[in-house]
């Protein structure tokens, strides 16, 4: 049994780590950014990649795949359709020139309570308010990662998320297709070796 464990492990691809900075501008507790971040990656990590998010980003000098912003809401509540690399929905967006996923988590209260017409916000419990963040940032990062303007018949990067599934406590409803999790394996390693030739290149001084 050890054997075959050790040849299983042996055919698995090394796991790829994609660094994440975020940006909060919505109070949230730490407990909440936590647990949706947790969501977030375990939608990757079937596809061996790991999420690493950077909660108190400093300037790099290369420049990150994606960056992650967390408002309250948007500055105008207007909805765009989806239009050449612009990619828009109630709960976030991603611009995927500028390579920038946006969330808001007022909307998400909304979205978490079922009732998109109160205007007062409503009162919904923390940890599902926080899976449901984490899977809204797991769709957007899709779109990122993927350049993906449209969307899938199914699974994490379909168009709609009903507020059932949003809220379940299984995410069976948010996997990633396997080809999709490929797409975005072989990304993150395009990435590193673009990375690794311009440190290269520093150093010889060219
Ligand atoms: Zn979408």
């Amino acid at each position: 049994m050890l054997t075959l464990a050790f040849l299983l492990a042996g055919l698995a691809p090394a796991p790829v780590t994609l660094n994440v900075p975020v940006y909060l501008g919505a109070d949230l507790s730490e407990d909440i950014v936590t647990s949706a971040l947790q969501e977030t990656k375990r939608i990757f990590e079937p596809g061996r990649i790991a999420l690493r998010f950077d909660l108190s980003p400093e300037h790099h000098s290369i420049r990150p795949l994606v960056t992650v912003v967390v408002l309250p809401r948007p500055a105008q509540f207007k909805v765009y359709g989806c239009s050449r690399n612009r990619h828009d929905h109630r709960l976030g967006h991603t611009q995927l020139g500028a390579r920038r996923i946006t969330l808001w988590s007022e909307q998400l209260v909304r979205a978490v309570d079922g009732n998109w017409d109160r205007t007062a916000l409503p009162d919904v419990d923390d940890q599902v308010f926080a899976r449901a963040l984490g899977r809204v940032l797991a769709h957007e990062l899709g779109h990122a990662l993927l350049g993906l303007n449209g969307h899938r018949d199914r699974g994490l990067m379909r168009s709609d998320f009903s507020y059932r599934s949003l809220t379940a406590p299984g995410r069976r409803a948010f996997r990633l297709a396997d080809e999709d999790l490929q797409a975005i394996r072989d990304t993150l390693l395009d990435a590193v070796a673009k990375n690794k030739n311009a440190a290269l290149r520093l150093l010889d001084g060219a």
